[in-house]
């Protein structure tokens, strides 16, 4: 085996194992009430373009080779570090989902009876899931040897990322009041104690 189709089957059972940590969530959120939503054209545009970066671009790219140009050799140690950020990654991942339950949403939506979660991931960072998201982006970097397929989950998630971090927190602060600003002061967005 290569370590180009080794870094394209990575990518392909990442995608999987992001799919199937996420589907129950989803099937269980659409039976769950919606009270408030920030959703709308902005959000609708920055959710495409994360899709894009880390969906169909590296999609197509693995399926067809295509933007053939933009390729060069993949090396082990790359794939091997891909691996590893993978692995980050999905358990991350499950952690948030774990923590969120059914405070879950795909996009910016307060549910009925929707409470502030503060335990778990969530004790010290307040976006747990934008960071498995990075590390997602950056595991798709790695895997893809190719200087647009690989990097483009970079760019669409970060578009999405800094468009999305301030009315996302307006919205918990509207919601939440005292207690998420008091949360705010106590734990980082991403990074514990970095950012
Ligand atoms: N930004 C968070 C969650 C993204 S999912 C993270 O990166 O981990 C987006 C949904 O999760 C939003 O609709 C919001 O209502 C909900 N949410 C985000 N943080 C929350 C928290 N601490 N407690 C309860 N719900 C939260």
């Amino acid at each position: 085996m290569t370590a180009l189709l080794a870094g394209k089957i990575l990518w392909v059972l990442t995608v999987v194992g992001w799919y199937v940590i996420r589907y129950p969530f989803e099937r269980r959120a659409k039976r769950k009430r919606v009270a408030a939503t920030k959703r709308g054209a902005a959000e609708t545009i920055r959710m495409l373009i994360s899709f894009s970066g880390l969906g169909i671009v590296p999609g197509i790219f693995v399926a067809s080779g295509w933007p053939r140009f933009a390729s060069y050799p993949a090396s082990w140690l790359q794939i091997a570090a891909g691996v590893v950020v993978m692995i980050v990654a999905l358990v991350l991942f499950r952690l948030t989902h774990k923590a969120l339950g059914r405070m879950w949403s795909v996009s910016l939506d307060i549910r009925e009876q929707h409470e502030l979660v503060t335990s778990g991931i969530y004790r010290r960072l307040r976006h747990p899931m934008y960071s498995a998201f990075w590390a997602m982006a950056l595991a798709q970097a790695l895997l893809l040897p190719n200087w647009i397929a690989g990097p483009a989950g970079l760019v669409g998630f970060g578009i999405l990322f800094f468009s999305r971090i301030g009315p996302e927190e307006r919205m918990m602060e509207e919601t939440f009041g005292d207690a998420y600003r008091a949360y705010r002061t106590r734990t980082a967005r991403i990074i514990p104690g970095v950012y």
